[in-house]
């Protein structure tokens, strides 16, 4: 297991966003959790990331409690988060912003650099722009990308196809499913759960708070509580 979620709850003030919220995974897999609207999805993913503490429960990656690890030392361990909304850098260029996902490791960045380039060529043709000028969808591919220069054991997306054109949600799924092929596991939350679940080997659904179901990705594609509440069911 390379990562334990145990009965997390975590909380805004008074407000209880995660009510035990249990989920596990594997190395090399790609494993998606969805919900509606303010179920706590990025919550959950914010908790594993370190930027939100728990109130109880325990967090394990790699074999180690990090529940009390500090955000800043998760990456060190190996989570990477690229977080909803994008939050890249706007006045630095795509290069700069690559950079600044690798600040805390040493040595030589340029393989690196060359291998996002090679997942996202649209970066590699716009290293000099600033990243706040770019579209969309190649905001997000700099998240990711960015996510990537810290080496991540696990790759945490939250909600990568977020305002993005069909066409775009497309090609960001297929990158993601190569970057799970060249060997890193991914964690990816999202609104989107027909392509989520596509691209999963296995799903999580949460509501207000709480895991309600946990299946291989393909039997929730088919699952009719699934297809009536979160894949416009039939
Ligand atoms: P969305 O897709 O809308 O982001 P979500 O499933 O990711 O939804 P969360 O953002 O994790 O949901 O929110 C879970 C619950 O916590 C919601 O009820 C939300 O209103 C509440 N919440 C989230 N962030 C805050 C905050 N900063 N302050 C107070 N409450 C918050």
């Amino acid at each position: 297991m390379l990562l334990e979620i145990e009965d997390i709850h975590v909380h805004y003030g008074k407000i209880e966003a995660l009510k035990g919220v249990s989920l596990q995974v594997d190395e090399g897999e790609i494993v998606t959790l969805i919900g509606a609207n303010g179920a706590g999805k990025s919550t959950t993913l914010k908790t594993i990331s370190g930027l939100r503490p728990l109130t109880s429960g325990r967090i394990t990656f790699d074999g180690k409690d990090i529940s009390k690890v500090p955000g800043h030392k998760r990456v060190l361990l190996g989570i990477g988060q690229s977080p909803e909304g994008r939050g890249i850098f706007p006045g630095m260029t795509v290069e700069e912003n690559l950079h600044m996902g690798a600040y805390a490791r040493k040595g030589d960045l340029t393989k690196d650099m060359a291998e996002v380039y090679d997942l996202f060529p649209r970066l590699g043709e716009r290293k000099k722009q600033a990243g706040g000028t770019m579209s969309g969808g190649e905001q997000q591919m700099l998240a990711i990308g960015r996510a990537l220069m810290t080496k991540p054991k696990v790759l945490l997306l939250d909600e990568p196809s977020m305002g993005l054109a069909p066409m775009l949600i497309q090609q960001i799924f297929k990158i993601i499913e190569e970057i799970n092929r060249r060997g890193t596991t991914v964690l990816v939350v999202e609104q989107n759960a027909q392509q989520a679940l596509s691209l999963a080997h296995r799903a999580y659904v949460i509501e207000t708070g709480k895991v309600v179901k946990s299946a291989p990705a393909a039997e929730l594609l088919t699952d009719p509580e699934v297809r009536a509440a979160y894949l416009g069911g039939d």
